[in-house]
């Protein structure tokens, strides 16, 4: 009997307490399983375990560069997720006795700490709800799952065999080549590029998956279509969105969101099957939004947003509640300030009065601190090179600040940009609101005593869900962060709070951000867990999500001085 099943044996009816006996690690003949942490009672979350394999013997060329490894490590976990609904039985007692689990990745392809793969092991990192009947041991029960579906689970998942390896070559292959193609953009002048054949619409508002009845594949229009080389698939063509100011027009319900979401969630790769694997746009590329009600610290709007009733300035701009408009001016500053060659805007989710003001508005209205973000884009792009692109359906005068125009018809894009030039010339342009100014973003310092992670009952930066950050008795809401994709960046980004910027003096947001994210590239992922072992589930969030959090910190006080 080996240690693992006579320790079992020893506390079998005892008191919860006792799976404490179990901390530490087991040989188990093909794999190594360390017991990290036990739970305190069926009712908490479950006990984190990891299981090594004793060598790896997949073909090297499934994770032999770090594109690779990433991706293959995204399919093991996705594997073992598969495994555990196939061998797991799950409930075996009180609470989550008997469940299996490991993190649940999105339709992204993300760096993870779920899955370690190296040249000798292959190292899965899981949680399981030790089993037991009321509040006491079950050993026979956990040696079900331990000494059972485990390995099981691993047999299925984490060996050559057990694994559909054309599968998982087909998995490495695509995000290779989704790298590589957003690698391209830049030389090739794109912001942007959605393959023929792409399926953009999502099965509904709460899920992520693709559409499955009636979805129309994406069809490039011919002026707009890019033929590229990718180092797997070959060649491919698409639809390349050129850098500059590009709107994305046409009717209601004809797929202008759709689009602009794909390129939104496209910074990100995503796994064969999900219709937008050759999607790509630059990595780093915001969506911006109005978000009326959150908190702003010390941000330089005044490009945007002149002095505001009562001569409050806009160039140290701080308060807990913003407008529509305000808030969409401090998203762009922020975006500017961490760093982004491309905004996405949609009509749909705008302030109406940051975006344009028409002319009776303006004989009316003297006072109008906002220049519209129509006279910023252009500026935007001249003075700072960054791109937009734009989705409007009502407001025809966008027309004379674009390069060009996509006319979306029955989920069809067609290049209507010649179009929009004849409609131009018909109308009396459009006199700017005065010199819009931008400028490039101020280095906005935090002071990261405001963040106090001890003001709860005890220390905590923690994630909850997808869009909260528990931050000491602070719940910062990142729900409006849309490029933020799964529970596991939040977890990331609340401990990056923890580590790198509470308490840690005066310091440059973009600075602060770039250093947290650098160490972590050095260190790996694991390196932001709080003990040795199972470091939690965490997935890699961007810089813009983690600035993004810190900016929404109600308490942080930050200034441009
Ligand atoms: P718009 O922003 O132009 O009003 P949406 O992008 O919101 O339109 O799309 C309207 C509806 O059409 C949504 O339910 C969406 O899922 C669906 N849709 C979008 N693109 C496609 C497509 N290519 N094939 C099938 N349905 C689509
Ligand atoms: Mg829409």
């Amino acid at each position: 009997m080996n240690r693992l099943a006579s320790i079992l044996d020893r506390i079998d009816r005892r008191g919860y307490g006792a799976y404490k006996d179990l901390q530490g690690s087991y040989d188990l003949g093909t794999f190594t399983l360390f017991v990290d942490r036990v739970q305190r009672d069926p009712f908490a979350p479950p006990s984190l375990v990891r299981v090594r394999t004793k060598n790896n013997r997949f073909p090297p060329d499934l994770y032999g560069n770090p594109v690779r490894r990433i991706a293959f490590e995204d399919f093991l976990t996705r594997a073992v997720e598969a495994a555990i609904r196939q061998v797991v039985r799950g409930n075996r007692g009180s609470g989550g006795s008997g469940r299996v689990e490991i993190q649940h990745p999105s339709q992204a392809v993300l760096p993870r700490t779920s899955m370690v793969v190296t040249g000798d092991y292959v190292e899965a990192r899981m949680a399981v709800g030790l089993p037991a009947r009321g509040r006491t041991v079950d050993a026979r029960a956990a040696r079900a799952v331990l000494l059972d579906e485990l390995p099981e689970v691993i047999r299925r998942s984490l060996v050559p065999g057990g694994i559909d390896e054309a599968g998982a070559r087909a998995h490495v292959e695509t995000v290779e080549d989704a790298r590589h193609l957003r690698g391209l953009l830049p030389e090739l002048g794109l912001v942007a590029f959605v393959a023929d054949g792409a399926i953009l619409p999502r099965e509904s508002g709460a899920s992520d998956r693709p559409l499955t009845g009636g979805a129309v594949p994406f069809q490039s229009p011919e002026e707009l279509r890019v033929t590229v080389e990718l180092p797997n698939r070959g060649e491919i063509t698409g639809m390349g969105i050129p850098e500059g100011v590009t709107l994305i027009a046409g009717g209601g319900f004809h797929g202008k969101s759709t689009l602009l979401e794909a390129l939104s969630r496209s910074v990100y790769d995503h796994i064969p099957g999900d219709g937008r694997e050759l999607v790509v746009t630059r990595e780093d590329a915001v969506k911006i939004r109005a978000e009326d009600g959150r908190s702003v610290a010390g941000v330089d709007i005044s490009g945007m947003i002149g002095d505001l009733p009562g001569g409050r300035s806009t160039a140290d701009f701080s308060t807990p509640n913003a407008s529509g408009s305000t808030s969409q001016a401090a998203n762009i500053a922020e975006a500017l300030e961490i760093g982004t060659s491309l905004l996405l805007v949609d009509e749909d989710t705008s302030a109406t009065n940051f975006m344009i003001r028409d002319e009776r508005m303006r004989e009316l209205v003297r006072k109008e601190p906002i220049s519209p973000f129509i006279d910023l884009v252009r500026p935007l792009h001249a003075n700072l090179g960054v791109s937009t692109i734009v989705v409007v359906g009502g407001v025809g005068d966008y027309l004379d600040v674009a390069d060009r125009v996509i006319l979306m018809e029955d989920y069809r894009p067609s290049d209507a940009t010649p179009r929009a030039v004849e409609v131009r010339e018909k109308f009396p342009p459009r006199a700017p609101l005065g010199e819009a100014r931008v400028r490039p973003p101020e280095d906005r310092r935090l002071r990261s005593s405001s963040i106090d992670l001890r003001r709860g009952k005890r220390e905590t930066a923690r994630g909850k869900g997808l869009s909260t950050i528990e931050l000491g008795r602070e719940r910062v809401d990142l729900t409006y962060l849309e490029q933020l994709v799964e529970p596991g960046q939040t977890e990331a980004i609340a401990r990056i709070v923890g580590e790198f910027v509470a308490g840690t003096g005066s310091r440059g947001v973009r600075d602060v951000v770039e250093k947290a994210l650098a160490s972590i590239e050095r260190e790996g992922l694991d390196s932001l867990g709080s003990f040795r072992g199972h470091p939690g589930q965490m997935s890699l969030p961007r810089a813009q999500e983690v600035a993004g959090a810190i900016n929404r910190i109600r308490s942080l006080e930050a200034s441009t001085g």
